[in-house]
């Protein structure tokens, strides 16, 4: 039985001040939760070592939006997987649709960025997923193919085995449009379909996300689907009581599944 997961990501969002009370304010709402789904906070970078003291010791984790590749050297203005770790990350984000489309981050460059994250011990959440035109032109699969494979091609099948797919169709994206549980389900098992071409255990067992406007209101439909473990949240992440609603949801599905 795969493990729920909701993780919230919080952009370029929040100041020390609000940044404080939000992840205070999920921590005591996540006290009571069992270990049964994971929790992941994707804070901005400035925020990490306020998300390392107040959430240390607690069952939520967190993880950097970004990295490059390698550990050290004249990068201005980038961050590298050592420097994730040393504030207690155990994820990082990869191929984000904001990183693919407003930073040009290509097929290439997020295979490297997916295996970087891996040689430093760190879990990719791989984001994946297409724009409206590409789903209008029927090309979703072929779209999710490419942004798969060419991963898979640079980082092996077995990398899989340490990380966290997120789908995210762009259009969905902060726009209030979700997917519905039935759209969403059908590209979840598009990718376990596609994965378990490489490795069966591997589809069946890697952790899924749904990603695109998911809300405390449209979470349980979505968290009921086979193929979706779970949610990667932007919006309603950045307010406590519909982060930790949506959390509630994803730990009611993991109590019914035992
Ligand atoms: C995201 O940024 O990954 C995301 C899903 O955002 P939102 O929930 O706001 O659509």
């Amino acid at each position: 039985m795969r493990k729920k997961m909701v993780a919230g990501n919080w952009k370029m969002c929040g100041s020390r001040c609000n940044v404080d009370a939000l992840a205070d304010a999920i921590k005591k709402g996540t006290k009571s939760f069992s270990t049964k789904i994971d929790i992941v906070i994707f804070p901005s970078f400035v925020h990490l070592q306020l998300i390392e003291n107040i959430l240390v010791d607690t069952l939520v984790s967190w993880g950097g939006q970004n990295l490059y590749l390698g550990a050290q050297g004249a990068f201005t203005g980038e961050i590298s997987g050592p420097m994730l770790v040393d504030y207690g990350c155990q994820y990082v984000l990869v191929g984000h649709s904001e990183r693919r489309i407003i930073f040009h981050e290509d097929l290439k460059l997020i295979a490297a960025k997916f295996k970087t994250a891996l040689e430093y011990g760190l879990k990719p959440v791989l984001c994946i997923g297409e724009t409206l035109a590409e789903r209008e032109q029927q090309k979703t699969e072929k779209v999710i193919t490419e942004q798969l494979e060419s991963v898979i091609e640079l980082a092996g099948i077995d990398a899989f085995r340490h990380a966290v797919i997120a789908y995210e169709p762009v259009w969905a994206i902060g726009t209030g449009l979700t997917a519905t549980p039935e759209q969403a389900q059908e590209v979840h098992a598009f990718i376990r379909k596609l994965l378990a071409k490489h490795h069966p255990d591997i589809a069946n067992t890697i952790c899924i996300l749904y990603g695109g406007s998911v809300k405390a209101d449209n979470a349980a439909g979505l968290f009921a689907m086979p193929d979706i473990d779970g949610g990667l949240v932007g919006g309603a992440s950045l307010e406590a009581k519909s982060f930790l609603a949506i959390c509630e949801n994803a730990l009611e599905k993991a109590a019914g599944s035992v």
